[in-house]
């Protein structure tokens, strides 16, 4: 067999938790890739919440859904994903299926744009509380920068901590590559 690379096992953790007509979030749509994929495994009468701060990762996104066809189902939001419950729709709470991170910053964009611990942190919190039962919030930690680094010290302490009645916490790393690769954490509600 062949270990599932990264971004492979970030995809098949969502695969395996958003169905059809499901609800999920893609907190950071950078080039959109990731909310074209959920908006796939939702179908149009599912909902995709895709955030992001930039203007041109928004636009990018707009873009891309409009060419794969999936627009009905995708709602595209120009703000952080920190302010999720200012858009929640009611009908969602506690209803969320699946939801993916992608942290750091947008390569070949502005670098100084990065997530921040803090907002970070704010998000996972409220994410939680809203997912569904056997819902799974997904995080690719980017910690080849600096910011990365400071980031991924702040979020294992406050995952490994979370009550283990509530959450399960895996950890998914290759931990002999260099140069500080990104790896996964993911969270299931139990
Ligand atoms: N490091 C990844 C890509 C991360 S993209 C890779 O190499 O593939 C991260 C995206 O998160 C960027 O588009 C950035 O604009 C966005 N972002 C930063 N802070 C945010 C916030 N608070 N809410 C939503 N999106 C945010």
């Amino acid at each position: 067999m062949k270990l599932d690379g990264i971004l492979p096992f970030a995809r098949t953790l969502l695969e395996k938790s958003v169905p059809v007509n499901g609800v999920a979030i893609d907190a950071t749509a950078g080039n959109g890739h990731d909310t074209v994929f959920l908006a796939k495994l939702v179908k149009e009468h599912g909902t995709v919440y895709s955030f992001d701060v930039q203007e041109q990762a928004i636009e990018k996104t707009n873009q891309r859904i409009q060419e794969q066809d999936v627009k009905t189902q995708v709602q595209v939001i120009h703000d952080g994903h920190e302010n999720i419950d200012l858009y929640l729709k009611q009908e969602h709470q506690n209803g969320i299926n699946g939801a993916i991170f992608n942290l750091g910053y947008l390569p070949g964009s502005d670098k100084t744009v990065t997530t921040t611990p803090d907002t970070t942190i704010e998000a996972i919190g409220k994410i939680l509380n809203e997912l569904k039962k056997e819902g799974i919030l997904v995080l690719v930690v980017y910690h080849g920068h600096h910011e990365g680094k400071v980031e991924k010290d702040q979020l294992l302490p406050f995952v490994r901590n979370l009550p283990q009645e509530d959450y399960h916490v895996l950890e998914y790393q290759f931990t002999n590559q260099k140069n500080d690769p990104p790896f996964i954490i993911a969270i299931e509600k139990r």
